[in-house]
C-alpha cells in the first residue's frame, strides 16, 4: 500500500540522475494473499504469476530473493500493469468491506496489500538507477502516466478514503497503540494531503495536474541524461597535463568503450567534471568541461528544460491551491520536521552570511596564488577547483592523491563492517557466491547477522562499479523492509556506487570524499536494518531527518579505530601516518565556503521558486534575480543548477526539500558532539545504545523531534555545525540563545 501511494514519487525518483537519495522500500510480501482471493481469480492470476518472472514470489534462501537473473525488460509493461490492476482490486475489496472500519479491516490490510507491486517495483528501480537502456527508457515513459492515474485512483477512491477517515476520527477512543496511531495519522495524511478530501470538478483537476506533472518529471530526468550522454568530450593525448594517471587510464578505457581508441573521454557527469575541474592545467578545456556540465538542460533544443520547470511550477502551485495552502512549500513542509518552509529559511540565512564570507577569503587566497604564479587571470568559476586544489597543496599540504593510496575499497567495506558490529552489534558475513541471484556480475551479497545472538536479520547488496546505464552518484535504496505485522521480515538492503573499477589485481583506491560518501551511503543500510517497527508506512523517510542518520555515520571514518586499522597504505600496508590525518581533519574546515555556498545557493533557490507565484516566470530569469539578491559571488556557481535540479524537478521526493541536508547537517554536527563529549568517544557503549534506540531502531514510528530529543536530551543547535565548517558561531546567538531547529510544539 504504501508502494501505491508513493508510486509516482519513487518512478520519478528513481529516474532522476542526481545526488544521493534513499529511493523508496518495499512493503513485505503477505504469504496468506492467495487465500483471501476467489478461487476463479486466483487460477487466472495464478498463471500471469506463474508466466511473469517480475510477479513471481520471491523464492529461495533468506526468506526469498528477487530473481534478478531473470529480468528482462519485455515483462516489465505487463508486469506493472498486472500489479497495478491487482492492487487496485485488493483496494476495492477493502473500501466496499460491508464491517465498520476498524484499523484490523481496513489500515492492517492496506499495510498488506499491494504486495506484486511492490516486487515488480524492485527491478523497476534495478533498471532505472541500475541497468538503464533505451529499451526500458521507452517502457518508463508509457509507464509513466499509468502510474499517476493509478495512484490516483487510489488517492480519490473516496468509499476508501472514508473508512480511513473513520479510523483516524475514532483514533483517540479506540484501543490503538501508540504505532497504530502513528500508522493511521500518516496515512489518513497522505491521503488528504494528496487530494482526497476534495470533490467534483477540484477532484478531476487534481488528478489530471498529476498525470500531467508525471510526464515532465520524467522528460526533465531524460533531458538532463540526453545532455549527459550527448556532450563527451575526446581529449588528445598532448591535453592531458595535470590529471592524475588513474583519471587518464579511466578516461583512456572509456574513450575505446566509445569506439575512439587512442583518445581520452570526459564524459559530462559530476564523476568526470569535478577531478578534471580540480586538475586540468589546460584552462580552455576547463572551461568547457565546465560550461558542458553547468549548462546541462539549458541548451536550447530539445533537450532544454526551461520551459517543462515553468510549467510544473505553474502544476504544483495551482495543485495546492486546491487544497488550501498558500504556496507548493508550505503544503510540502507540514509534515517535515522543519514544519513550515519560513523555519527552513530561517536556518539558511543563519549560516549563508557566513559561507559568503568565507568565498571571499578562499577567492583572495587563490587569486593571490595565480598572481604569483604569474597566470594573469581573474578566478572564474572554472578555476575554483584547480586553484582551491593548489592551496590546499600550498596551505594545507594536502595531496589528494596521496591520501588515495590509504583508501582502498575493501578495506573501507571492511571498516564500515567493523562499526557496524561495534555500534548495532552486526556481523557481516559474504553469502556463497551464487546463491543469491544478481543483477550484474560486479554485484556481491553479504548477510548480516546479529553478533551476540547469531540472529538472522538480513542482506546487504553492494553495486560498487560504474557502467554505462548506471546512474551518476551513490544511493541505498531496499527491496524489502522489517516489519512484524504479519510475522517479521528480514531486510533486502542495497548500496550502489559509481567508484572506476582498477586494472585486474590492483586494489580500487578512491578520494576521501567518495570514501565518506561510502560511508553515508552505509548509513542509509544501517538505518534500513536496524528498523524495528511493525508497519511498512513506519519505515518510510521523513526527508529532512533521514539524510541525518546517514550523515552522521560518515563521522565514523576518520575515528582511530578505523584510521589505525583499514586506512593502511596499498603497497606497503602502513597506517596512514599520523601527520597525514591531521592534515585531513584540518582540511575538513578548508573550501567550506565554496562547499556551503553551492549547496545553500541551491536550496535556497529551490525554496524561492517553491514559494514565489509562478505565473508567467522564466526560470533562467529567476535563477539569476534569486541568486543577485542573495549577493552569490561571481567566483561560482549552484550546486545544481535550475535546468538540471534533478533533485527538484525529475520528482518530488527533494522539492522545496533541498534545504534538508543542511536540517541534517546541524543534527549530525550536534550528535557526533554528543559522542566527542562521551567517555568513550564515538564509539562509547551508551551513547551508540540510544544512537541505534532512538534514532535508528524507530525509523519514523516516533516524530523525529521526540526521537531527538530523546537520544540529546534537548533539541539540535546550530553552534556545533558552525564549528564544523570553521565558521563564526554567531555571538548573539551562543550559549541558552543558540539558534535551536526542533519545532517545540
Ligand atoms: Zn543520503
Amino acid at each position: 500500500m504504501r508502494q501505491s501511494l508513493i508510486a509516482l514519487s519513487v518512478a520519478a525518483a528513481m529516474a532522476a540522475a542526481a545526488g544521493c537519495s534513499k529511493e523508496a522500500a518495499q512493503a513485505p510480501s503477505a504469504d496468506d494473499k492467495m487465500q483471501v482471493q476467489a478461487s476463479a481469480t486466483a487460477d487466472a492470476k495464478g498463471s500471469v504469476v506463474a508466466s511473469n518472472p517480475l510477479l513471481a514470489e520471491w523464492t529461495g534462501p533468506y526468506g526469498g530473493v528477487p530473481a534478478f537473473d531473470k529480468m528482462r525488460v519485455e515483462d516489465l509493461k505487463p508486469a506493472m500493469e498486472f500489479a497495478m490492476a491487482e492492487n487496485l482490486r485488493e483496494i476495492d475489496a477493502i473500501a466496499a468491506n460491508p464491517e465498520p472500519a476498524t484499523f484490523a479491516n481496513t489500515i492492517a490490510e492496506l499495510e498488506r496489500s499491494g504486495a506484486e507491486l511492490d516486487r515488480v517495483f524492485s527491478y523497476y528501480g534495478i533498471w532505472a538507477a541500475n541497468m538503464s537502456s533505451p529499451e526500458f527508457r521507452e517502457v518508463q515513459g508509457e509507464l509513466a502516466p499509468k502510474l499517476a492515474s493509478f495512484q490516483s485512483k487510489i488517492i480519490q477512491n473516496d468509499a476508501l478514503f472514508q473508512r480511513v477517515k473513520a479510523v483516524y476520527d475514532a483514533r483517540e477512543a479506540s484501543d490503538l497503540d501508540a504505532e497504530q496511531k502513528r500508522v493511521v495519522e500518516l496515512i489518513y495524511n497522505q491521503f488528504a494531503n494528496n487530494g482526497a478530501t476534495l470533490k467534483g470538478e477540484a477532484k478531476e483537476r487534481y488528478a489530471e495536474i498529476n498525470k500531467r506533472l508525471a510526464e515532465l518529471h520524467t522528460k526533465f530526468a531524460n533531458n538532463v541524461l540526453a545532455d549527459e550522454e550527448g556532450y563527451t568530450l575526446f581529449l588528445r593525448s598532448d591535453q592531458l597535463s595535470g590529471l592524475p594517471e588513474s583519471f587518464v587510464n579511466a578516461a583512456a578505457a572509456l574513450a575505446e568503450e566509445k569506439g575512439q581508441k587512442g583518445n581520452y573521454a570526459i564524459t559530462n557527469t559530476r564523476s568526470s567534471m569535478d577531478p578534471f575541474l580540480t586538475y586540468s592545467d589546460n584552462r580552455e578545456l576547463r572551461e568547457k568541461v565546465w560550461n558542458n556540465y553547468y549548462s546541462r538542460g539549458d541548451n536550447g533544443g530539445e533537450h532544454d528544460n526551461n520551459a517543462i520547470i515553468a510549467e510544473i511550477l505553474k502544476l504544483r502551485d495551482e495543485r495546492v491551491e486546491l487544497l488550501g495552502f498558500d504556496n507548493y512549500a508550505q503544503w510540502r513542509l507540514q509534515d517535515r520536521m522543519a514544519k513550515t518552509p519560513e523555519r527552513a529559511m530561517e536556518l539558511m540565512e543563519a549560516v549563508w552570511p557566513a559561507a559568503v564570507a568565507r568565498v571571499e577569503e578562499e577567492v583572495a587566497d587563490m587569486q593571490a596564488l595565480a598572481d604569483e604564479e604569474g597566470a594573469d587571470i581573474t578566478i572564474k568559476p572554472w578555476d575554483y577547483r584547480y586553484y582551491a586544489e593548489k592551496v590546499r597543496k600550498a596551505k594545507y599540504d594536502l595531496n589528494s592523491d596521496e591520501v588515495k593510496q590509504y583508501l582502498q575499497l575493501d578495506k573501507l567495506r571492511e571498516a564500515m563492517f567493523y562499526v557496524a558490529g561495534e555500534l548495532f552489534n552486526f556481523e557481516f558475513s559474504p553469502v556463497e557466491e551464487g546463491s543469491v541471484p544478481v543483477f550484474h556480475e560486479d554485484v556481491k551479497v553479504w548477510e548480516v547477522t546479529d553478533k551476540t545472538s547469531g540472529e538472522h536479520i538480513g542482506l546487504w547488496y553492494l553495486d560498487p562499479f560504474a557502467r554505462a546505464g548506471k546512474r551518476s552518484g551513490a544511493w541505498a535504496t531496499m527491496y524489502r523492509d522489517h516489519t512484524t505485522f504479519d510475522g517479521k521480515t528480514n531486510v533486502l538492503s542495497s548500496n550502489n556506487s559509481n567508484f572506476i573499477k582498477g586494472a585486474p589485481g590492483e586494489p580500487v583506491l578512491v578520494s576521501w570524499d567518495d570514501a565518506s560518501t561510502f560511508f553515508h551511503e552505509f548509513g542509509h543500510a544501517l538505518h534500513f536494518l536496524a528498523s524495528n517497527v511493525t508497519y511498512p508506512t513506519l519505515n518510510g523517510g521523513v526527508r529532512d531527518y533521514t539524510e541525518f542518520q546517514s550523515q552522521l555515520l560518515e563521522r565514523w571514518l576518520s575515528t582511530d579505530e578505523v584510521i589505525d586499522n583499514y586506512l593502511v597504505h596499498y603497497k606497503t600496508g602502513e597506517p596512514i601516518p599520523e601527520a597525514l590525518v591531521a592534515k585531513i581533519k584540518k582540511a575538513s574546515k578548508f573550501n567550506q565556503g565554496f562547499a556551503t555556498t553551492e549547496y545553500l545557493a541551491s536550496a535556497l533557490v529551490d525554496m524561492k521558486f517553491h514559494t514565489a507565484d509562478p505565473e508567467g516566470i522564466d526560470p533562467d530569469k529567476f535563477e539569476r534575480e534569486t541568486l543577485e539578491k542573495l549577493g552569490m559571488p561571481d567566483e561560482l556557481v549552484m550546486r545544481h543548477r535550475t535546468p538540471h535540479f534533478g533533485h527538484i524537478f525529475s520528482g518530488e521526493g527533494y522539492s522545496a526539500g533541498y534545504y534538508g541536508y543542511m536540517w541534517a547537517d546541524v543534527l549530525t554536527s550536534d550528535a557526533a558532539e554528543a559522542f566527542a563529549e562521551a567517555e568513550g568517544g564515538f564509539y562509547d557503549p551508551e551513547v551508540a545504545d540510544k544512537l541505534v534506540k532512538h534514532l535508528f531502531a524507530p525509523r519514523n514510528a516516533v516524530d523525529p523531534a521526540d526521537a531527538y530529543r530523546a537520544f540529546r536530551g534537548r533539541d539540535a543547535q546550530i553552534g556545533a555545525l558552525m564549528r564544523d565548517r570553521g565558521f563564526p558561531v554567531p555571538e548573539e546567538k551562543s550559549e541558552a540563545k543558540e539558534t535551536t531547529i526542533a519545532v517545540k510544539d
